[in-house]
């Protein structure tokens, strides 16, 4: 498991199959174990091995006690979890991602977002939410097909993340939806530039399989604090105001404005 013959492992000292932080968790389990005669069960570290690659492991320790009751020393049980934790991985990868672009997904921009509203509380900065519907995409589905649209909506996740910056979220919501999280703008015009530069990008056709498709896109923007300090209205603002962008002829963007809430209301 660890790359050692036995001759080696025999004497070899723990701390040498561990990192500073695991050997001290190491260290406190065995004395625990050696004082109060109680097992310990299943500690997670990671184990470095003979080549220097890294294994999980969980670790168990029990106390061995001779013929006469007196501690002889410990027992370890350690077993290898790579490929448990490697499933476990996977199935958060998939809780938190859209299959189809490999973009976060709901759960994760609301995440991400909740912790964003916090540090722009702590730091008085504005964030601002965009939510980005493609205009018209039913007749790239209906005119080219399904899997042409399925390659678009990938094109367009690569499109808007090369647009933005690194600290930048962009998700897709499902359908031709996509949301950005844009955590720090200096001001609130800054949105207002971005919403433009995507609205411009798209003015370029999407070449696909030797297929040029043009399409455009209707934008939405919800500023914190101006909007709302909270995840769910941020986002139901951005898209109020996308609704807006596609009723004022689509391609192009709309920032909220309370007056928009009381239109919908009507
Ligand atoms: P609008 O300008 O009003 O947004 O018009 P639209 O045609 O884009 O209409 P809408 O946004 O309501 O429809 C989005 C369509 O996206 C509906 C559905 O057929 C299609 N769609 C949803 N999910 C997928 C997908 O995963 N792949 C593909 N290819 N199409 C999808
Ligand atoms: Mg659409």
């Amino acid at each position: 498991m660890i790359g050692y013959s036995r001759d080696e492992f025999t004497y070899m000292n723990f701390s040498r199959l561990v990192d500073e932080e695991a050997s001290k968790q190491l260290s406190k389990m065995f004395d625990d174990v050696y004082e109060t005669g109680k097992a310990s069960r299943g500690s997670e570290l990671q184990f470095i091995r003979n080549d220097g690659t890294r294994i999980n492991v969980e670790i168990s320790a029990s106390l061995i006690l001779d013929t006469k009751g007196n501690r002889a020393g410990i027992r370890n049980f350690i077993r290898d979890v790579t490929e448990r934790k490697k499933a476990e991985e996977t199935i958060r990868r998939l809780a938190y991602h859209d299959p189809l672009t490999g973009l976060p997904n709901r759960l994760l921009f609301r995440d991400r977002l909740n912790m964003a509203i916090a540090r722009a509380k702590r730091h008085q900065q504005y964030l601002a939410v965009m939510m980005l519907d493609l205009d018209k995409f039913k007749d790239v589905n209906d005119t080219l097909g399904h899997h042409m649209g399925d390659h678009l909506l990938q094109d367009v996740g690569e499109i808007l993340t090369g647009l933005l910056r690194k600290g930048d979220t962009v998700a897709r919501m499902g359908g031709d939806e996509f949301l950005l999280l844009l955590p720090e703008i200096k001001k609130i015009e800054d949105s207002t530039t971005i919403a433009q530069k995507i609205v411009d990008a798209f003015q370029n056709p999407f070449v696909i399989e030797g297929n040029k498709i043009h399409i455009t896109t209707s934008i939405g923007i919800a500023i914190y604090p101006d909007s709302s300090d909270d995840v769910d209205t941020l986002v139901k603002h951005a898209d109020i105001a996308m609704y807006r962008a596609k009723e004022t002829g689509r391609n192009n963007y709309q920032r909220f404005i309370s007056s928009m809430v009381i239109r919908e209301m009507k």
